[in-house]
């Protein structure tokens, strides 16, 4: 299966905006210990692969390089590139209470010591290991606890928190809640969006939210009020959608600006929230959803 996306550029230009400037600055001031969380696991995977080709890429990182690192990791062969799930390590345990490769259940002792042994061996590459999990066809699946069990993460803890120079882990997973918080707590977070495959426009919430984040908390009410008009005479999902969509575009032309970009990432978080709240069956109430989300939005 490869997962590797030439286009994640077009589909996450904030984030991966974000990457490519932390990756460029003489520094690298990037963590050496990312979290991706949110419904897309697949868009997560192509994002890490995408900071793995900026962190080896022998030239300027640019889309289309052709250089021996940024060909390999498009393909998926990279030496030092690695998605690790349950089921991509078939060495047999060292303990003879580790799971058969068969039917495994999770990434086990064995394979986090064979990572701490591979890291112990000096890498020429930057080297990118990829967490997650996935079914035998290859459909990529979250990480959570059952999968990435906290015996794993201990064994991994020292080594995610002191990595040997030139080496960045990536964990994919739902939601913050289904990794354990020692490592939570090490890691850099990302939430990122499902990928919105309706279109890109905001035309019905433009005149709302634009620039929300200079509304003054005592205008919280009308605010309010103004966005509840909108979700009674629309489908909410759909003006949620066109929040984040206003959202992207504020990001995409200001990921300079580090403060109102944390806001909006924050803020494109609550608005997934309260979409799924809407969406659950029983859904919850519209009303409070979206008191909650505007009481969240504005400071
Ligand atoms: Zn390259």
């Amino acid at each position: 299966m490869l997962y590797y996306n030439n286009s994640v550029e077009e589909k996450y230009p904030d984030v991966i905006k974000y990457f490519q400037s932390g990756i460029n600055n003489p520094d690298k001031n990037i963590s050496h210990c990312l979290l991706f969380w949110g419904p897309d696991i697949t868009s997560q995977c192509e994002i890490a692969l995408e900071v793995a080709r900026l962190l080896n890429c022998e030239k300027e990182g640019e889309k289309h390089c052709e250089c021996l690192n940024c060909k390999w990791i498009k393909e998926q062969t990279h030496p030092a590139v690695k998605i690790y799930t349950r089921l991509d390590f078939k060495e047999a345990g060292e303990n003879s209470d580790d799971e058969k490769t068969t039917g495994k259940k999770n990434i086990d002792k064995s394979q986090a010591k064979a990572i701490i042994n591979e890291l112990g061996i000096s890498s020429d590459y930057h080297r990118v290991y990829i967490f997650c999990d996935r079914d035998e066809d290859g459909n990529l699946l979250p990480l959570n606890k059952v999968n990435f069990p906290e015996v794993t993460s201990n064994a991994l803890l020292k080594t995610f928190e002191e990595p040997p120079q030139n080496t960045t882990f990536i964990f994919l997973t739902n939601d913050k809640t289904d990794i354990i918080s020692t490592v939570v707590s090490r890691a850099q977070a990302f939430f990122i969006p499902a990928k919105i495959k309706e279109d890109f426009s905001y035309e019905l919430v433009e005149n709302c939210i634009k620039n929300y984040w200079q509304t003054n908390r005592n205008d919280v009410l009308e605010f309010e009020n103004n966005i509840m008009e909108l979700i009674n005479s629309n489908n909410p999902k759909i003006i949620f959608t066109q929040i984040q969509n206003y959202m992207s575009a504020i990001l995409k032309s200001n990921f300079n600006n580090k403060v109102l970009y944390y806001r909006i990432m924050r803020d494109l978080k609550y608005v997934e929230e309260a979409k799924r709240q809407v969406s659950l069956t029983p859904a919850m109430n519209t009303q409070t959803v979206v008191e909650n989300l505007c009481f969240k939005m504005i400071l």
